[in-house]
This record gives C-alpha cells, sequence and structure tokens, in this order.
C-alpha cells in the first residue's frame, strides 16, 4: 500500500542531488537526498522517543524546510501529524494538543509552556552522516495528517486526511492536462504550511514532480517580489490577499519581479475579477482559481483543468472528483467534467444548489470518532452554496450558513463584497447581516477605503443600488482600516459580525 513518504524515498532516489526545499534569505536549503536523509534521522528521535504507530505528533513550525523534514519523519516513524500555527497563542495550542492527544511537538526551539506531559522536540535538519532507512510504517487507509480547520464558521474541527486521500487527490491534479506542475519548476510558497492548500498542493505535490520548494515563513509584497526574481520562482501557490497587495503594487515594477513565473494559483477564499485583471494588465500572467477543502485533501475544481482562467469562476472538478449541485428539491446536477462538456445552462438566480463532492481524496471523518465523514453513498456534502454558468463552470455563492435573509428575501453576502469591490475606491469590503426589527435581518457592511481616497457611505449604496436588487443593498456602511483574516486569507465573518 502506497504511504506519502514513499514520495519523497522516490524523488531521493530519481533526483538526489537536486534542490528540494530552499529558504529564502540566509536559510537552509535541503535536496532531496538530504531531505530524505533527514527525515530518516528524525524517525529515528522519534522512534527513541518512544513514539508508536498511529501516536499523534504535532508540528509546530512556519513554512520552513524543518517542516517537511519532520512532515516526512514523522510519517516514516508510523505518527498521525497534527500540524499547528507557530502562532497560535499557548492556550490555543494547549486545546488542540488536548484535544487531538498529541504525545509529542516538534518546534523550532524546544519549550515548557506545552500542555502536561507533551514532550517538545526540535527536528535535526542536517543530521551528520547518513541515517539509517526507517520503512513507512502507515499506509492506505491509516490516518497521516490531521487538519484543523481555521475555524472561520465555529470551533476547530479535526479533519482525518489518509494516506490514501493525500496521495488521491495528488493524483488527481497530476491529471491536469493543459497547465501541470512539472519537474523544471520552482515553487514559491509562503502560505502556512500547516494548513492544508500548503500542504498538499504546495509541499506534496512539488514533491511528487520533484521540483523544487521556494519557502518563506510570509508574504511581504516587496520582499516576496524581490525572492521571485532571486530564486527564479516558475510557480507560485498563493490566497487572494496575496494577489491583491500584488495588484497594487507598480505594474512595472511588478512584471519584472514575475519575469520567471509561467503559473499562479489562488485558493482557500474568493479572488475578485479586478485582481485577476489588474495581474493580467501588468504582467500578462493568469491566476488559476481553485475551490478547496481541508475534507477533500484539498482541491476540488479549478480552472487548471480547462485551462483558462474565468473571473468569478473556480472551474472544473480535478480528474477523478465527482462534483454535484443539490437543489432544494433534492434534485442533483453534475459539474461537467469533460473541459469541452457544456452544463445545463443555468443563471445565478434559478440555478443554486449545495455542493457535493465524491472521490478518493476525502477525508475519514473528524477527530476522533471518525464522525461526519462521507455519506453510505461517498458523497460528502458540503456547506457551499453554487451554481454552473452556461459553459458548465463552477461559481460560489457562499456558505449556506452565512445567508441573510432580508424581508423573507435570500441574500448570500459574498455576492454584495463583490459588487462594492468592484469600486476602484474599495480594497476589501465584508458584508454581515444584523438584526432590524423591520425586515428581519438587514445587510450591512464594512468596507476598507484604499489609502488617500475619500469614499461616502452614499457613494457605496448609490453603486450597490446600481448593481442590485433593492433587498440587497446595504442598509448602513461602515468604514475600517483592515477585515479580520484567517492565516490563508479567508475572511472572518463570525468576527467581523
Ligand atoms: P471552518 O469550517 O472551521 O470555518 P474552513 O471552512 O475555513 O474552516 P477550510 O477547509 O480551510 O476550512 O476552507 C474550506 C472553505 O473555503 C470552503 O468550504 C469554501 O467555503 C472556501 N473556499 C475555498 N476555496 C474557495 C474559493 N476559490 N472561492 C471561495 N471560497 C473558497
Amino acid at each position: 500500500e502506497e504511504s506519502v513518504p514513499t514520495l519523497l524515498a522516490e524523488a531521493a532516489r530519481q533526483w538526489p542531488g537536486k534542490a528540494a526545499v530552499q529558504e529564502t534569505g540566509d536559510g537552509v536549503s535541503l535536496t532531496w537526498a538530504e531531505l530524505d536523509n533527514a527525515a530518516h534521522a528524525l524517525a529515528h528521535a522519534l522512534l527513541d522517543a518512544g513514539i508508536e504507530r498511529g501516536d499523534r505528533v504535532a508540528l509546530r513550525l512556519p513554512t520552513s524546510a524543518a517542516f517537511a523534514v519532520s512532515l516526512f519523519g514523522a510519517l516514516r516513524a508510523g505518527a498521525v501529524v497534527v500540524p499547528i500555527s507557530p502562532q497560535a497563542p499557548v492556550a490555543e495550542l494547549n486545546g488542540l494538543l488536548e484535544h487531538s492527544g498529541a504525545r509529542l511537538v516538534l518546534e523550532r526551539e524546544a519549550t515548557e509552556e506545552l500542555f502536561d506531559g507533551v514532550i517538545s522536540l526540535s527536528p535535526p535538519i542536517a543530521p551528520n552522516g547518513a541515517s539509517e532507512p526507517v520503512e513507512a510504517a502507515g499506509a492506505g487507509e491509516d490516518i497521516a495528517v490531521i487538519s484543523y480547520t481555521s475555524g472561520t464558521t465555529g470551533p476547530p474541527r479535526g479533519v482525518m486526511l489518509s494516506h490514501r486521500a493525500l496521495l488521491a487527490n495528488l493524483d488527481q491534479l497530476s491529471r491536469i492536462v493543459p497547465t501541470p506542475l512539472v519537474h523544471g519548476d520552482r515553487v514559491l510558497i509562503t502560505i502556512p504550511l500547516f494548513h492544508v492548500y500548503g500542504l498538499g498542493p504546495g509541499l506534496l505535490q512539488t514533491t511528487s514532480v520533484g521540483a523544487t520548494a521556494i519557502l518563506s515563513e510570509r508574504f511581504l509584497a516587496e520582499r516576496t517580489l524581490a525572492d521571485c526574481a532571486e530564486y527564479r520562482v516558475t510557480s507560485i501557490a498563493g490566497v487572494p490577499t496575496m494577489y491583491a497587495e500584488f495588484a497594487a503594487m507598480d505594474p512595472e515594477e511588478l512584471g519584472a519581479g514575475l519575469s520567471t513565473v509561467r503559473r499562479m494559483t489562488s485558493g482557500a477564499a474568493p479572488l475578485h475579477p479586478k485582481i485577476l485583471t489588474a495581474l493580467r494588465g501588468a504582467t500578462g500572467l493568469d491566476v488559476y482559481e481553485g475551490y478547496g477543502l481541508t475534507e477533500c485533501a484539498p482541491v476540488v475544481t479549478t480552472t487548471l483543468v480547462t485551462g483558462y482562467p474565468k473571473p468569478g469562476s473556480v472551474g472544473r472538478p480535478l480528474p477523478g472528483v465527482e462534483v454535484r449541485l443539490v437543489d432544494s428539491d433534492g434534485d442533483a446536477t453534475p459539474v461537467p467534467q469533460d473541459p469541452d462538456e457544456l452544463g445545463d445552462a443555468f443563471d445565478e438566480d434559478g440555478g443554486t444548489g449545495l455542493v457535493s463532492i465524491r472521490g478518493a481524496n476525502l477525508f475519514s471523518g473528524y477527530w476522533p470518532d471518525g464522525s461526519h465523514g462521507p455519506g453510505e453513498d461517498g458523497w460528502f456534502r458540503t456547506g457551499d452554496v453554487g451554481y454552473l454558468d452556461t459553459d458548465g463552470d463552477l461559481h460560489l455563492v457562499d456558505r449556506a450558513n452565512d445567508l441573510i435573509i432580508v424581508n423573507g428575501f435570500n441574500v448570500y453576502p459574498h455576492e454584495v463584497e463583490n459588487v462594492i469591490s468592484m469600486l476602484d475606491e474599495v480594497v476589501e469590503a465584508g458584508v454581515v447581516g444584523v438584526v432590524d426589527e423591520r425586515t428581519g435581518e438587514a445587510v450591512k457592511a464594512v468596507v476598507v477605503p484604499a489609502p488617500g481616497v475619500s469614499l461616502s457611505e452614499q457613494q457605496v449604496v448609490e453603486h450597490c443600488a446600481e448593481h442590485l436588487a433593492g433587498y440587497k443593498v446595504p442598509h448602513t456602511v461602515e468604514f475600517a482600516e483592515s477585515l479580520p483574516h484567517s492565516a490563508t486569507g479567508k475572511l472572518r465573518r463570525l468576527r467581523l459580525r
């Protein structure tokens, strides 16, 4: 049976001397053989520390070579990896350690503030001498990773991802025809590896083709752009907040910085069409938007499948992933698989449904009891609402839970946010429902204006009235310097509310 560490063994066998992970700045750089060796050394250290098959080992590490060593090393020891944000406050860290039952934490510097009895270890990044290989202990249906969702909608849940699920998603990604990731790519990853987007399509996909991961702990527009040039980055795994910052830069500077880049992907949150257009204008480059969920290990659809980025669309299902929209009558409409196949013509108002997903990439339920996994029929029902456009491409409307009901009419906040963000004067908008005596709920917008511009509540309202039905137009508009985001740039509407 296949296991995630097999990817590393295979890369080390085929391309031992090639750069595997390279940290920007004065950071560490490891070849595939060195990474492989370090992962074996760590596996030994974990076995010596008493880690047994199925034990949970937490990774409290930034996007770094140490994360890659720790991931593969812990999996080789047969452990279940629990990635945790290094920025998480101690109380949250201890909460996740307790919930996952972790026995050991891998971190940069060993600490003492940890939950009772949990061992802290710092991974050996460059061991002296060759380490005896450790045969990977987990495979197939064994759980490889427990990934805690970002908690934008409620308390965090531990998503159990098996070796099978993670490998299946890599296989599905590898079957993308027009613009796949290839061996020669140098992939910039500044997004967190503790989130499944950085982990799967980022680090593991890079490993599966033996490309090179250029790793940086954080995205800083100017610095990151300079890194793209210095490390000759060809592919960027990013999130909308990053691309928004790039789009706000001087077009010439941006074009020069991204001159070696051929492929940019965005996921985790909606990418506003104006950013896609601005980047294309400045650099001639397209951003391919994808849709994923931790529960799907994670990629479900992407515009890479059709090969043409379409503003506002998340594209088509990956080969091997089935997606359908289930409407309020229970009728299911499949999202077409074949890029050339047209869907039933739907319009935005008539054809929405809840997104359901089936495929070998699905999770094994939530930790610890495996509850709420895919149903008997294999389908996983997400909380996302979507519709198909007349080409058969998928668009996401919003999360069903975020629905605002005004006088009995449905308002999805994302639609209103999108319209407000069309204004040049607007950096970002967040929309929530507030209690209203007359209408039940009312639409409230919080708007971040671009630096130095003047923008009034009335301008926002008038712009919305031009593009939206009356009941969707914000009742109140408030201005703010910034909005709350998760580590992958998701708007935290719960916190905003
Ligand atoms: P929690 O459920 O605790 O709030 P989370 O849902 O943010 O956590 P993730 O697995 O990180 O956990 O996020 C998956 C969700 O992100 C999807 O269900 C969808 O709502 C949203 N999402 C992902 N990609 C996109 C995209 N391209 N456009 C819009 N939304 C997206």
